[in-house]
């Protein structure tokens, strides 16, 4: 068994796993998740060291939101604000993230916001797949306690991670995917837009799509 398999199998088990299930997934019907799942897994996120980051951490990222959210936004991995303050998304990328949530009529409480990364990987550089790897267990237990009936993952890193495939951005952006069940819509990230902002264009066309699905009017 690979060090990485282990590793993963390791964090199952204190997620609370006790078989893993290898048949095709099947659409969950109602909300589940008691507050003391999420208790747990908050509690073992926050203390967990599975990875090099850990070690120059300020803080665990977990995720911010309604635990029942329909729209869930998947991004990559703390900034040094997020690290600071604990919580995703709430530098200048986070800012515009909000103005794009509220474009779309809805308010960050309403939605659930968290990263595939959970730990600031230092000067922001960008994760390594072992950093994928080791964090997530986490994102795929969030998605499974939430049940959204959309995600909407923000750039590259939060795509792939999820996906585990290496699909290209550009290429996959504005094309619904699967995720067990649920419906995927790749977007660009809100720092890409603030360094292209004529991007905004496309993502607000995903966001549409978004909104379509979820029966909100634009
Ligand atoms: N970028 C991300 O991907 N996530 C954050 O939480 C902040 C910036």
């Amino acid at each position: 068994m690979t060090d990485d398999l282990a590793h993963e199998l390791a964090l199952l088990k204190e997620l609370g796993y006790t078989h893993l299930d290898l048949s095709a997934p099947t659409q969950p019907t109602e909300n589940s998740a008691s507050t003391d799942d999420w208790t747990d897994l908050q509690r073992i996120a926050t203390a967990c060291t599975k990875c090099r980051l850990a070690k120059t951490r300020t803080q665990v990222v977990y995720g911010v939101g309604n635990p029942k959210a329909d729209l869930m936004f998947i991004g990559e991995a703390p900034g040094r604000d997020e690290d600071l303050q604990g919580k995703p998304f709430v530098g200048r990328a986070g800012a515009l993230l909000t103005d794009i949530i509220k474009a779309m009529k809805l308010t960050r409480d309403d939605v659930y916001i968290a990263n595939v990364i959970k730990c600031r990987p230092p000067e922001n550089r960008n994760p390594e797949p072992d950093e994928l790897d080791a964090c997530r267990p986490f994102i795929r237990r969030q998605i499974e306690m939430i049940e959204p009936k959309v995600i909407v993952t923000l750039g590259r890193f939060a795509l792939q991670s999820l996906m585990e495939k290496g699909f290209s951005i550009t290429a996959a952006r504005g094309s619904w995917l699967d995720y067990n069940g649920v419906k995927v819509m790749p977007t660009y990230h809100p720092a890409y837009l603030l360094r292209n902002p004529a991007a905004k264009k496309e993502v607000w066309q995903d966001m549409k799509k978004v909104m379509t699905e979820l029966g909100i009017e634009f």
